[in-house]
């Protein structure tokens, strides 16, 4: 946003002063956003929205931003609105005195269901005026539907849709739906609220904010603001303790002022990839750096609360605890009584401790139940032992650790719990070179890490993390830095890694697979732009009991009708899909392509990045599309790679 604070945006014409917010005030923002794809434009439309909030209704700030990010509650709270596009449509049918029929032709016409309830909302006579939806009111009813449970919970939940919809105005329709179906397509995410939000607290509270300097200097205190209040929710992904203590403090807010709290995960430290042990030994010449084992399975952030329960969570915050009751048993007999509160980073891995001592595969640790209400996990039903493998702890007694560097963290963590239990509690398998003997040249440096490396393969591990110990060797939250890097085994066979793709999009199968889609088209996520960018066509790897599955997936309203504006392709699908799911895709090296759009503006300036021969791996269960590989990732990766290319062959 321009550096210098606009004036006060007036209030909303059907709104007056000390009155609750009416729900309208977002949906007219909420308009303006959807054909808005600038970030920087989209955080000064926001930021305008709060500030009226702010200053007329501070009540509504809290509410309004889980409706601009369409969240109902914190992540690890699971809670779901479990609502699906044939209730909405039954709602519609019923708030709208329409049918149907005519609403599934409006859906091949529209593909959106947003756009199909305004279209019916606005030919709709009224007798008379609506009572206007509030902003509260709408996100209490969406609470409301999330406790819904039991016999004729879809008919409750039917009758509180039905009673919003009544009421709506102008465009409250469209995003009403949306916000219902998850999927509000403004393209606004955390990223881009937070900041705002923390703008218009700025230019709020400090109203002579113009006059304090340079267009420079408002600029760097704005942008030192969002930051920090995106850093702190990484460390605390709670909006109901945010957004207050960021009210509260106006431009004065700090992340010092917020601490973990066990209970709530902090979302998770990232490794970026290396194209083997001298790129690694490179980054870390003359630091002393730790080598560990890279387990295949899945990682659990482990809390310990102050009433003495332990709860885990997983890579994306979801809580996994009821999946793991053996893992509670191993963390209570591990975790010395000196141990009252802590949260610290573990992969739980298969093993298999009858016939000897096994490390599993991640499919094989898969297989357990879910843990849900539906397959519950006794002690009995277990099938697929578990071992935790603990690598850092964040968290110790009260006091936040990320600062500290992994040397004094991992101390803490010897401190707090007893020796290891093979098969059971595990300390990641490492090896530390120290300072003096990290460089290139160092033979036996070298041969240690290669001989440790071939260790880790060969004990069922995926290669080994590298991570410096002393010199900025804090704990990221939600970072892909240079301070932990990963070597796979897979950097000799091929793409140095895999990628997490989207599909967006397929083409009717032919000969053999005719009735199923093939190839299906992959994109990657750039969230500076909010857009999914094509990648490659995708169609080896899979099994024909997936092409059946899929077929059966991408139907209804998955499927739009035509390509919405936030996809970068110049590809052109028979069908185009809602980004709903998240594949692993394995190639054999990165290209540059004039066809397909992912990371375009960072390697070449019109061109994107593909990559040849993409083979299907695994659907990826813990991560939504909008935490697929991003552009960015795909950028660096392509330079990264060690067969370089020529970029403007062909220009
Ligand atoms: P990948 O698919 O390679 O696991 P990712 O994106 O899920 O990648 P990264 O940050 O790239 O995660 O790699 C770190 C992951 O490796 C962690 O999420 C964790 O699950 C796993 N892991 C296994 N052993 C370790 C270890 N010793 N230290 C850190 N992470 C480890």
């Amino acid at each position: 946003p321009s550096p210098v604070p606009p004036p006060m945006p007036p209030p909303s014409a059907c709104w007056r002063d000390g009155q609750p917010a009416p729900y309208l005030h977002i949906a007219r923002t909420f308009n303006l956003l959807e054909g808005e794809k600038g970030r920087i434009k989209a955080t000064s439309l926001l930021c305008n929205m709060f500030r009226s909030l702010l200053a007329l209704s501070p009540a509504d700030v809290l509410p309004a931003v889980y409706l601009c990010t369409n969240k109902i509650a914190a992540d690890h709270e699971n809670k779901e609105l479990n609502i699906g596009g044939s209730l909405v449509t039954a709602a519609l049918e019923e708030a709208c005195g329409t049918n149907r029929l005519k609403i599934r032709e409006m859906f091949n016409k529209f593909g959106d269901l947003g756009d199909v309830a305004q279209e019916c909302r606005q030919t709709q006579r009224l007798l008379a005026p609506p009572t206007p939806l509030l902003i509260k009111d709408v996100f209490s009813a969406l609470q409301k539907i999330s406790v819904q449970t039991g016999s004729r919970s879809t008919s409750r939940k039917k009758g509180i849709i039905v009673h919003l919809m009544r009421s709506c105005r102008e465009k409250e329709m469209k995003f009403l739906v949306r916000t219902l179906v998850r999927n509000l397509r403004i393209g606004a995410m955390l990223r881009t609220v937070l900041p705002a939000l923390a703008h218009a607290v700025a230019m709020n509270s400090c109203p002579t904010l113009h006059q304090e300097g340079t267009a420079e200097n408002i600029k760097e205190k704005l942008q030192v603001l969002s930051m920090a209040v995106v850093e702190a929710y990484n460390i605390l992904p709670n909006l109901d303790l945010i957004v207050p203590s960021l009210m509260n403090q106006g431009i004065d807010f700090s992340v010092s002022s917020l601490s973990m709290v066990p209970g709530i995960p902090i979302k998770p430290m990232l490794a970026k990839i290396t194209n083997g042990i001298p790129q690694a030994l490179k980054l870390f010449e003359n630091k002393a750096f730790t080598c560990e084992y890279k387990y295949d399975g899945q990682r659990a952030q482990i809390h310990k609360l102050v009433d003495g329960s332990i709860r885990v969570f997983s890579r994306n915050g979801d809580e996994s605890t009821s999946r793991f009751p053996d893992l509670i048993d191993i963390i209570k007999e591990s975790s010395k009584p000196v141990a009252s509160t802590f949260i610290m980073d573990a992969e739980i891995v298969g093993i298999d401790r009858k016939n000897g001592y096994r490390i599993m595969s991640f499919q094989e640790l898969s297989s357990r139940g879910r843990g849900g209400k539906d397959t519950l996990v006794t002690s009995e039903s277990i099938k697929v032992d578990i071992c935790i493998f603990v690598f850092d702890i964040m968290f110790a007694n009260g006091e936040q650790l990320l600062g500290f560097p992994l040397r004094l963290r991992r101390k803490y963590l010897k401190d707090l719990f007893y020796d290891e239990k093979p098969g059971y509690f595990e300390y990641a398998k490492e090896t530390t070179v120290e300072a003096d003997d990290a460089c290139l040249t160092c033979e036996a440096t070298l041969t240690k890490i290669n001989a440790f490396l071939e260790d880790a393969l060969r004990s069922s591990c995926e290669g080994i993390m590298v991570k410096t110990l002393d010199v900025d060797a804090g704990y990221s939250p939600s970072k892909r830095s240079d301070k932990w890097l990963k070597v796979k085994r897979d950097y000799v066979e091929g793409l140095n890694d895999t990628l997490d793709l989207v599909p967006i999009g397929a083409w009717h199968g032919n000969g053999r697979k005719a009735g199923w889609y093939s190839p299906f088209l992959m994109a990657c996520f750039n969230p500076e732009t909010e857009e999914y960018q094509s990648v490659c066509r995708v169609m080896s790897g899979f099994s024909d009991s997936f092409y059946i599955e899929m077929k059966q997936f991408f139907s209804g309203d998955k499927v739009l009708s035509k390509k919405p504006p936030y996809y970068q392709t110049r590809e052109a699908p028979d069908m185009w899909f809602c980004p709903q799911v998240v594949w692993e895709i394995r190639g054999a090296d990165f290209t540059v392509s004039p066809v397909h759009h992912a990371a375009i503006g960072l390697v070449h300036p019109s061109r994107g990045i593909s990559i040849r021969f993409p083979r299907f791996i695994s659907c990826v269960s813990d991560r939504s599309p909008e935490e697929c590989s991003t552009a960015a990732d795909i950028g660096e990766m392509f330079h990264s790679q060690t067969r370089k290319m020529d970029i403007t062959a062909g220009d």
